[in-house]
């Protein structure tokens, strides 16, 4: 969405006449105004309409990942919430993680965090929350895309997982 507000700006010179001031002055006016009008609907706008968007084009990966929370309580583990996200530790979460998925200490699946215990979620929920806002833009098309971008880099010859634009992504901004 872009405000785009038209400004006249006058000054009285040449005698008492009014002449619009030079172009420069009124485009940098111009968009410093749009620019704060941009700021003040920015919060309200993610609020309440990006993030509820993103957490219903995420639901389906979500879902997947609630798939998790029946079989790791019966198996001794254990269900939290933690800004804004589900977080599944120990038991079958646990053990999914150690034998399917190369041992990862934690994993995303939607609007759910797998970990191994609650100290791996700790210690890896602002690199786990970087991939749940790839979600929130992917929607369905996440896995797929996760999937593909590693097995290129395997055609490549380099590495699935460190070098899956996904995981560079998010151990850039929290390695
Ligand atoms: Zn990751």
């Amino acid at each position: 969405m872009r405000v785009v507000i038209t400004l006249r700006v006058m000054s009285p010179r040449r005698g008492g006449a009014f002449f619009f001031r030079d172009s420069k002055t009124i485009v940098a006016l111009r968009a410093t105004i749009t620019r704060s009008v941009m700021t003040t609907l920015k919060a309200p706008m993610l609020r309440y309409i990006a993030y509820p968007l993103g957490y219903l084009w995420a639901l389906p990966n979500t879902l997947l990942g609630a798939c998790f929370v029946v079989p790791a309580l019966l198996s001794g583990g254990g269900v939290r919430f933690e800004r804004g996200a589900m977080e599944i530790h120990g038991g079958f979460a646990s053990w999914f993680l150690r034998n399917l998925c190369r041992g990862a200490c934690a994993m995303t699946l939607g609007h759910v965090i797998l970990g191994q215990d609650r100290a791996s979620l700790d210690r890896t929920r602002d690199h786990e929350h970087v991939h749940v806002g790839q979600y929130m833009r992917w929607g369905p098309f996440f896995l797929p895309a996760y999937g593909l971008s590693s097995f290129l880099c395997w055609r490549r010859g380099l590495d699935p997982y460190l070098d899956n634009r996904f995981e560079k992504d998010a151990y850039a901004k929290f390695p």
